[in-house]
């Protein structure tokens, strides 16, 4: 496929270098604000060119784009690359209204094009054999989840996610977005109701928050209580999973190093599961590109995007009002 990618980011370097393993992939140009820093990232990423105009990136008989600019552009670059021919990989969250992700759906929907997520959460051979257990019956009755998902935001991402709420900043958009999708990918069913309580510990600035905790109502009565935070040191990432007749656990899978381990409690014994390492961004764009070939579906849609979406606004309009909040 002829590659273009919007926006020269830190997580787009890493998922060159992925997307790189897949093979018949071509990077034909990067578009960026600076064209410093469009040459730049060509050269370094192996791109045949560099461009600040999006709609001369766009003229080069792409077959996909893959965006990864700040937050609240992903919207009107998804619908020009859509307008121009482009399958779409995008970044969450992939808008900052549940309107433009609607649109964004239903543009996709009507060009015959193809619009995925970046939930890369999905690939993890982790979370792909616990949603197997879960449907298979393994721990019985899912009625509890708990995922503590905070950890240290790098000096070098300490940027616009703590200074700019008009760039979708702060830890809900980030991370609880990635959260809400792997819990609707785990246990199968919709999230109804969020009570949010966000927490400001001096790394955000002004009102964005950096700690955010969260109580997930999903359909069956399945209860969720989410962390997440960009200023827990040193801390390990947890995953577990409650049912009737055991429980699973995972260590460190909420990450992108693509390892981790997971026990799996039931009739008084524990059983430590071998978990292969997968390149999480290979893995995803694997599935992305055989859906541009016709081959099933992204392993996180548009539609996942936006109800991931959906789930962290009601969040965000929870933890300002004090309310639980029906998800929309
Ligand atoms: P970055 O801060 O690295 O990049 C965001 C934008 O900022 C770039 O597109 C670029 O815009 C600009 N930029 C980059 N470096 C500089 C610089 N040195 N000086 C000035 N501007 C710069 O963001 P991330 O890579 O962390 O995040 C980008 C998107 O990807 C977000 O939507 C985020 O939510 C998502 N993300 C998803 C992850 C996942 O695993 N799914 C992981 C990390 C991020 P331009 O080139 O146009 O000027």
């Amino acid at each position: 496929m002829r590659w273009g990618f919007i926006g020269a980011s830190n997580i787009a370097e890493r998922v060159a270098a992925s997307l790189r393993k897949l093979p018949g992939q071509t990077f034909v140009g990067v578009c960026s604000r600076s064209a410093e820093r469009a040459a730049q990232f060509a050269r370094d990423q192996g791109f045949e060119a560099g461009h600040t105009d999006l709609d001369a990136l766009l003229s080069q008989g792409l077959d996909a784009v893959y965006i990864s600019s700040t937050n609240e552009q992903h919207h009107a670059q998804t619908m020009a690359a859509l307008a121009a021919g482009c399958h779409v990989m995008c970044e969450k969250p992939i808008a900052m209204s549940l309107a433009h992700a609607a649109e964004m759906v239903d543009a996709a929907q009507r060009a015959g094009k193809v619009l995925g997520t970046n939930h890369h959460l999905r690939a993890q051979a982790t979370h792909q054999a616990m949603r197997q257990m879960i449907a298979d019956g393994k721990i019985g009755r899912v009625h509890g989840v708990q995922v503590s998902h905070a950890v240290y935001l790098p000096p070098h991402l300490q940027g616009w996610r703590l200074s700019a709420p008009e760039a979708g900043g702060g830890v809900v958009l980030d991370i609880l977005v990635h959260d809400a999708d792997l819990l609707r990918f785990l246990l199968g069913r919709e999230a109804r109701r969020i009570t949010t309580v966000t927490q400001r510990n001096g790394m955000a600035q002004g009102a964005l928050e950096d700690g955010a905790m969260n109580l997930i109502e999903f359909d069956d009565g399945i209860l969720a209580q989410t962390h997440e935070s960009f200023v827990a040191r040193d801390a390990m990432t947890r995953l577990h999973v409650l049912g009737t007749e055991g429980s699973l656990y995972a260590e460190g899978s909420l990450s992108q190093a693509g390892e981790a381990t997971l026990s799996w409690r039931h009739d008084g014994q524990v059983e430590h599961l071998p978990m292969p390492k997968v390149d999480l961004y290979e893995v995803g764009f694997g599935a992305f590109v055989r859906a541009c070939a016709g081959q099933g579906q992204p392993l996180a849609t548009g539609a996942d995007g936006e109800r991931s979406m959906a789930i962290a606004l009601a969040g965000l309009a929870s933890a300002a009002s004090g309310q639980a909040r029906l998800i929309a």
